[in-house]
């Protein structure tokens, strides 16, 4: 399949779910205008029917998608990549001679939890992916183990962990920087001067083949650096087996992410478990009609100890797995130990290995399933929810879309536009409407989901041409 095909395919999927979202919103809002019986009855009938029309649809274009050839193609093409992205990434990491290696030091320790962390250092290696410097991560005294990174990660390299260099120095910029041998990185928020290596970016060279595989080339490239960086300790690896065994995590299963406790009202709405179960449901409805589903499964992933008995009783009908560590129930106190880092990359590690994720992008732990998920699929971009945010990394560069059709306002909440306008988009409603500023116009409101598309930064990356495909 060509990239058009391949793209084309992809925009069919989005507009059937775009126009689902906004007949689904439009028709309970007339419901709840609405006080007559026999119109309540019929717009239920009516939501009902359409519903069953939209699954039938998108279950046939998932389908096409897969025949003739497509899944195998799609299987070895983003096996190819990854493999071509690691070993990149294994290159940069074991320099010859680590005494003269050009090298970017990283600091874990940003104050923030293990999500948050993590996109720190992702952050950080895509900058020494872009600068060829070897990165070395400094975990000493990392807040959830003492034992830092290594205790339950493989080190970043077999050659160079030695941050000792001849000369040293905080970033100045690509070209200012050149001649320090060390260069330490600070937070992604106050890098100044902002280097082009950051996300959303994808490397140019790449970007024919990723825009043809991918649905989210972005996070594709994103997932690239957390996958080499997250390569478990046997211990670990072990560990993830048994418990996966105990707890009977098998497919077909959604993850669903609750985030409560410190979060709620500082950065995030609450949601009820009945808001991630209405996408579970919808998730399953379109599985049946491709396949029989024997048992609807669940893997429920929390900070909020007191949600499992609470979702098993209000829905009998479904299988809740979960992982119910100690630590996570005893709230922000016991927050940063050894075993909270465990309970969190062993809740990560399930939600990432579910076929689809319901969670609350406003939460890195979900965003960096979301992202491991990329490395499990060849392309995993839609298998997800979101009942707040849009996938977003912290500090990124703009997320900008392009308007591919005219759009009239009918209301003062509405923004025009013409085709080829850029929107910066700040969110979807999933109402059918997305919410950003029109950067020619200067003019900020909501637009038709549908009547844009992404815009995605293509950035001159080094190609490492002494690595073999
Ligand atoms: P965010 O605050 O949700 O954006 O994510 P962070 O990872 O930056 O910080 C939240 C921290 O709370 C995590 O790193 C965990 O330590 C803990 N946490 C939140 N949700 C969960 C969960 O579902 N399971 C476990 N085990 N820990 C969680």
């Amino acid at each position: 399949p060509s990239k058009r095909h391949e793209q084309l395919q992809r925009k069919v999927e989005n507009g059937v779910r775009e126009m689902w979202y906004l007949v689904k919103a439009q028709l309970k809002l007339m419901k709840s205008d609405s006080q007559a019986a026999s119109v309540t009855d019929r717009i239920d009938n009516l939501l009902s029917d359409l519903g069953d029309h939209q699954r039938t649809i998108l279950s046939d274009t998932q389908q096409l998608r897969d025949v003739d050839g497509g899944l195998e193609w799609r299987r070895q093409e983003a096996q190819a990549l990854q493999d071509l992205v690691q070993r990149r990434l294994h290159y940069l990491q074991n320099p010859k001679d680590c005494s003269k290696a050009k090298k970017l030091l990283c600091n874990l320790n940003k104050g923030c939890g293990y999500g948050c962390q993590l996109h720190h250092v992702v952050y950080c290696f895509m900058v020494a992916y872009g600068t060829e410097r070897t990165m070395i991560l400094n975990s000493q005294g990392w807040r959830y183990s003492s034992g830092g990174w290594e205790k339950v990660f493989l080190p970043l390299s077999e050659t160079c962990t030695d941050p000792s260099g001849s000369s040293r120095g905080p970033w100045k910029g690509e070209e200012k920087s050149k001649d320090t041998q060390v260069v330490e990185m600070p937070i992604v928020d106050s890098i100044y001067p902002r280097p082009p290596y950051l996300p959303l970016g994808i490397p140019q060279d790449l970007s024919d083949r990723l825009l043809r595989l991918h649905g989210n080339p972005s996070v594709w490239f994103i997932a690239q650096f957390v996958l080499y960086l997250q390569r478990y300790q046997p211990h670990l690896q072990q560990d993830i087996e048994e418990t996966a065994q105990r707890l009977g995590f098998q497919h077909p299963i959604v993850g669903i992410h609750v985030r409560r406790t410190d979060k709620i009202n500082t950065e995030a709405a609450y949601h009820s478990i009945a808001e991630y179960m209405e996408w579970v449901e919808e998730y399953y409805q379109l599985l049946q009609k491709s396949e029989e589903v024997q048992k609807k499964r669940v893997y429920l992933a929390t900070d909020d100890s007191s949600l499992l008995k609470e979702a098993q009783k209000q829905y009998p009908d479904y299988e809740f797995v979960s992982d119910n560590a100690i630590s996570k129930s005893a709230g922000l106190s016991s927050r940063y130990t050894d075993s909270a880092l465990r309970g969190v990359i062993i809740d990560i590690h399930f939600l990432a290995h579910s076929d689809y994720l319901v969670c609350t992008f406003s939460s890195q732990v979900c965003r960096v399933a979301y992202e491991i998920m990329q490395t499990l699929k060849p392309d995993a971009a839609a298998n997800f929810h979101s009942l707040d945010d849009i996938y977003y990394f912290g500090g990124q560069g703009d997320h900008n879309q392009v308007a591919i059709a005219k759009h009239e306002r009918r209301s003062q909440q509405e923004i025009y536009l013409e085709p080829g306008d850029e929107v910066g988009i700040a969110g979807n409603h999933w109402d059918g409407y997305s919410k950003g500023v029109n950067r020619r116009t200067h003019k900020s409101g909501l637009y038709p989901s549908y009547k844009v598309e992404e815009k995605i930064e293509l950035v001159k990356y080094p190609t490492y041409p002494e690595v073999e495909e």
